[in-house]
C-alpha cells in the first residue's frame, strides 16, 4: 500500500502516522521526492482500513499495490534510482556507463592490458570473472581469489572500479574491495545468496535468469532490497527461447518494461545475449537506443585463445568502434 502525502504536510502529523503504522507491524519506506512524498507500507495491509487513512488531513491519496515487489516498485519510489558504482561513476537516472573486460581473468598481463585499452575507449568499469559458472565441470573455473587480486591490481593501475561475479556467499571475504558484485544468470534465484547480499551496502548487478520472467527477476531484486541493500542494478542478458541462431534471445523490450515497473537502473549485456562477436555492435546500439542505463561487453586481447567465451569477445579495436556507435545514438535514446 502507498500513502501519498500532501505537499507541505505537517511533520509532527507525518511522524505520528508513521509511528502508528509501525506499531501495527508494518515496515515503512519513505520516499521524499522533489514534488511528492510517498509512504510505502510493507506487510499484510489487508486489515488496514483505507478510508481511515484517506480521511487524515495530511493524506492526498491511498493506493493498494497489486505487484508482489514493493521496494523495487516504481509506485514506491517515483524517481529513478541512481547507483554510485565507485570511482565517481553512477548508473541510472540519466547516468550511463559501460562495463567491459574479459569473460575470465586469465593473468595479470592480460587483465591490466585489457583494462587500459577499454578505459581508453571510454569504459567506466572493468569486468572480469574470477569465479566462473561453467556448464562443464571440466572447463576453466576461473582463478578464484587470485583472479580478484589481479582485478584489484588492474584497478590500482587504471582507477577503473571493478565488477565480478559471486557464486557462493562463503566467498564474500574476497569481495571487500570489489566495487560491484555480480549475481550471474544461473544464480538469479539463489535466494540464500540474495539474502546475504541484502545485508551488504554495496551495488549488486543482478543478471536476469536464463528462463525467468521480468516479475521473477524483480522479486529477486526484492530479496536483496528487503535486507536493506537498495543498490541493485538489473542486467538483461538474453533468455532461453526456441531460437538456436544466437546463444540466447535478447529481450530488449524488457528495458522499457523495467523502466515502467521499477525505479532501478537496467543495463544490457549483448555479449552473453548473442554469443557472437559480430552481433554485439548492433545489439549494443539498439540497447542504448531503447533507454538502457549502461552496457556490459566482453573484450579480450586475443579472442581465439580466450579461456572462455572467445566467440563473443570483441578485440579492443572492435570495442572502440562499438563505444563510438553507442555514443552517437545515445542523444536519441527513448527515455
Ligand atoms: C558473465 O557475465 O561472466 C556471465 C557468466 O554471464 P551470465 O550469468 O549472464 O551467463
Ligand atoms: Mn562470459
Amino acid at each position: 500500500m502507498i500513502i501519498l502525502l500532501k505537499n507541505h504536510a505537517d511533520e509532527q502529523q507525518v511522524n505520528n502516522l508513521q509511528a502508528w503504522l509501525k506499531s501495527m507491524g508494518f515496515d515503512i519506506h519513505m520516499s521524499v521526492g522533489a514534488s511528492q512524498t510517498i509512504m510505502g507500507l510493507i506487510g499484510d495491509t489487508s486489515r488496514v482500513d483505507i478510508e481511515v487513512i484517506k480521511s487524515l488531513e495530511i493524506v492526498e491519496t491511498v493506493q493498494r499495490i497489486q505487484e508482489p515487489y514493493k521496494n523495487a516498485n516504481r509506485k514506491f519510489h517515483a524517481e529513478d534510482s541512481v547507483i554510485d558504482v565507485g570511482g565517481g561513476k553512477k548508473i541510472g537516472g540519466g547516468h550511463f556507463e559501460i562495463m567491459a573486460g574479459p569473460c575470465s581473468v586469465e593473468s595479470e598481463e592480460q587483465i591490466v592490458m585489457i583494462a587500459k585499452e577499454v578505459k581508453k575507449s571510454g569504459a567506466g568499469l572493468l569486468r572480469g570473472g574470477a569465479f566462473k559458472p561453467r556448464t562443464s565441470p571440466y572447463a576453466f573455473q576461473g582463478l578464484h581469489e587470485e583472479g580478484i587480486n589481479l582485478l584489484l591490481e588492474a584497478k590500482r593501475q587504471t582507477g577503473l572500479p571493478i565488477v565480478t561475479e559471486i557464486m557462493d556467499a562463503h566467498h564474500l571475504k574476497y569481495f571487500d574491495d570489489v566495487d560491484v558484485i555480480q549475481v550471474g544468470a544461473r544464480n538469479m534465484q539463489n535466494f540464500e545468496l540474495l539474502k546475504e547480499l541484502g545485508q551488504l551496502r554495496k551495488p549488486i548487478l543482478l543478471k536476469r535468469g536464463l528462463a525467468n520472467t521480468i516479475q521473477e527477476w524483480l522479486m529477486s531484486a526484492e530479496y536483496i532490497m528487503a535486507g536493506g541493500n537498495e543498490q541493485v542494478i538489473l542486467c538483461e542478458r538474453g533468455i532461453r527461447t526456441y531460437e538456436t541462431a544466437t546463444r540466447n534471445t535478447l529481450d530488449l523490450s524488457a528495458v522499457p518494461v523495467i523502466h515502467k515497473l521499477t525505479h532501478l537502473p537496467v543495463i544490457v549485456d549483448p555479449s552473453h545475449a548473442t554469443g557472437i562477436a559480430s552481433l554485439v555492435k548492433p545489439m549494443a546500439v539498439a540497447a542504448a537506443a531503447c533507454g538502457a542505463d549502461g552496457l556490459m561487453i566482453e573484450v579480450h586481447n586475443d579472442p581465439p585463445h580466450a579461456r572462455s567465451d572467445g566467440a563473443q569477445s570483441l578485440t579492443p579495436e572492435a570495442f572502440d568502434d562499438v563505444v563510438k556507435a553507442v555514443n552517437a545514438v545515445r542523444p536519441f535514446a527513448c527515455r
